[in-house]
């Protein structure tokens, strides 16, 4: 990506550049040298490449439209400061999406606010959700070396390190007991979702 993309107009150019770009590739390589044998293993890798050029254009575009806005929670005015180059990990093969952020600071505290992470949900790592969930899954299905190099590595196509499953098995354990230990607020909720039915029955 040589400039922010801003606009629909330019995001549609830059698609249209990152898949023209690949399909050249592709004929090239599979047609006119015969590469056929490997073509969807490299092609994943070429594939998912163009993906995350994709996303880090739309999540750019994303958070220029967001802007730096509103207030702290100390109560005092955000302003934008900056632009930063920021690496998100996400599912797709190869992991890294490049995105650049407004980021802004709020004039009382200086504490620094980036609010299209913060809207992306992605952790303190700038891991997405989807690779926090991938991760974790990975983690519990297997020995951390093996989920690292094969489950992630092989199948997805994403490195995540042993420490950083260690830290998501532990958070969700964590979770886990917290929601043991609540009073049955969920199941009183589930009787209230299934009272609601249609004819409005409310006794059972
Ligand atoms: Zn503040």
């Amino acid at each position: 990506m040589e400039e922010r993309v801003t606009t629909r107009a330019e995001f549609q150019e830059e698609v249209r550049r990152l898949a023209a770009e690949l399909g050249e590739v592709v004929w090239e390589q599979v047609v006119e040298q015969g590469q056929t044998a490997a073509a969807d293993g490299w092609l994943r890798q070429r594939g998912a490449a163009m993906l995350r050029g994709m996303l880090g254009a739309a999540w750019t575009a994303r958070s220029e439209r967001l802007g730096v806005s509103g207030s702290c929670e100390c109560g005092g005015p955000l302003r934008f400061r900056q632009h930063q180059r920021w690496a998100i990990h996400t599912v797709l093969p190869g992991r890294e999406v490049a995105v650049e952020v407004q980021y802004g600071q709020c004039e009382q505290c200086h504490r620094g606010r980036v609010p299209v992470l913060a809207e992306m949900r992605v952790d303190e790592k700038g891991f997405t959700e989807g690779l926090q969930e991938l991760a974790l899954l990975a983690g519990v299905m297997e020995p951390y070396a093996e989920a690292r190099d094969e489950l992630l590595g092989r199948f997805a196509g994403v490195s995540v390190s042993v420490e950083k499953m260690e830290r998501l098995v532990a958070q969700e354990g964590q979770r886990a007991e917290r929601m043991l230990g609540e009073p049955p607020a969920e199941e009183a909720k589930v009787k209230g979702t299934v009272a609601t039915e249609p004819w409005g029955s409310t006794g059972a």
